[in-house]
């Protein structure tokens, strides 16, 4: 190992290495991490409780024996080998996997190596459908305002305008159609109806020039943390149906059982499934895109005959055998149980701070945990206040939240909750 010192390694990193979402020349400060395990990382030399599952991705915690065990036995097999013309168990077993675990109508894979490129590739084949069916005039996505979909052009237009910076980019994004953000979780029937209808007048006034609908389903994630309700998946799949657009659920963040669901897809069938972020545990960047016998027939009849996107780690062999080890762990335990667990604890821990000052809503779903607040979240001084408290978090916006490693035990989970409330009044 290096033995550069902390303070070199961290003066390096402020003067040329660009972090998410942040200044190069005003940086806000990151923390050097010398180690993880369990529900743990270790920041500055001190071991704390991961809130955030590095953005959804540790289901398991670190340093899992078995997904470290597959990985260390494919690398000493090999590494990687391009996906062109050739192929390998890995990405075999891992697509065997993934048609079996999810609904029985999606069949084909598509082994992409990021969540964004998963949204592009799937965006590419609702586009190439269309066209294969013989309606090319239709082009544009239908979303619903307040969803996160990536960072890369195509995504960024499916994004919520603001949060997507519709804006500065207006002229070079392609211009998508907006529909209502779904209600609260909490909605009634009555408000289920009036989005209801909101959204299909905007779908059949676009309906000749649309060619599909993206959404994430169940719970908008980094668009805000919205959770919502189940119903509104079956108007998703009318909407779809009834003008004639494919269905395109994004679960990477959704997926393997965050939400309670190992799929959210379980509850409505879309035609197209993006999955990411938990796929391969948070060891390696990985993502598939799943879809039907009809489509994949559709995208094979358009003009060129293939599906026109080929990225050079496709199906990496090392990330394909970490994540048929982490879907095996995940199947093979009790994650249900243990989501639920998640679930009542924050429930129950998260529902005293609706009473602090400047905290508007509190809402869980899953082993998800979100505290709203009135004013955006000073992050450092939250980020501060967690980390004092044993607790690594990274609030954006107007929210404090939490999706945990669903292994965390008790003792870090009252550490956790604890690590939220100082958060909450430090921010
Ligand atoms: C994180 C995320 C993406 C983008 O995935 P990357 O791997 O960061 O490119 C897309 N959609 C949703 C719903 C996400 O949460």
């Amino acid at each position: 190992m290096s033995t550069t010192r902390p303070e070199e390694l961290l003066a390096f990193d402020r003067e040329h290495l660009w972090h998410p979402y942040t200044s190069m020349t005003d940086p806000t400060p990151v923390r050097l991490v010398t180690g993880a395990r369990g529900c743990e990382i270790e920041v500055d030399g001190r071991s704390v409780v991961d809130g955030m599952s590095s953005w959804w991705s540790a289901i398991h915690g670190y340093r899992h024996p078995e997904l470290d065990r597959a990985l260390g036995e494919q690398a000493a097999r090999f590494s990687h080998v391009m996906f062109g013309g050739l192929t390998h168990e890995p990405a075999v077993a891992l697509g065997r996997r993934l048609v079996d675990i999810t609904p029985a109508a999606l069949e084909r894979v598509f082994l992409a190596d990021s969540g964004s490129v998963s949204v592009e590739v799937a965006m590419k084949m609702v586009l190439q459908y269309q066209r294969g069916v013989g309606r090319p005039e239709r082009t544009r996505m239908l979303t619903v305002l307040g969803g996160y979909h990536g960072d890369t052009f195509d995504c960024m237009s499916v994004t919520d305008p603001v949060g997507g910076m519709h804006s500065m980019w207006s002229g070079l994004l392609p211009e998508q159609v907006f529909g209502p953000r779904p209600p609260r979780h909490d909605a009634g029937p009555d408000d289920i109806a009036a989005w209801s209808a909101q959204l299909r007048a905007v779908a059949a006034e676009h309906a000749h020039e649309l060619a599909g609908l993206i959404v994430e389903p169940l719970l908008q994630g980094a668009g805000g943390m919205h959770p919502y309700p189940a119903e509104c998946l079956a108007v998703f799949r009318e909407v779809a149906d009834e003008h004639g657009l494919l269905l395109v659920f994004d679960e990477i963040a959704t997926g393997f059982g965050r939400t309670g669901h190992l799929f959210v897809s379980e509850l409505v069938t879309p035609d197209v499934l993006c999955l990411g972020k938990a796929l391969t545990g948070g060891y390696l960047t990985l993502a598939a895109v799943l879809t039907t016998d009809a489509v994949a027939r559709g995208i094979s009849a358009s003009e060129s005959g293939v599906l026109m996107h080929g990225p050079t780690f496709m199906g990496n062999p090392l990330a394909c055998a970490v994540a048929l080890a982490s879907i095996d762990l995940l199947l093979s335990g009790d994650w249900l149980g243990r989501v639920g667990h998640v679930n009542e604890r924050l429930t129950a821990g998260l529902a005293p701070l609706r009473d602090l000052p400047g905290v508007v809503d509190v809402r869980t779903i899953g082993a998800v945990g979100v505290v709203q607040l009135d004013h955006p979240v000073d992050v450092v001084a939250a980020t501060d206040a967690a980390l004092a408290a044993g607790v690594w978090l990274r609030p954006f916006r107007d929210l404090i939240y939490t999706m945990p490693p669903y292994p965390i035990g008790t003792e870090e989970l009252d550490r956790l909750l604890g690590g939220i409330t100082e958060a909450v009044k430090a921010g």
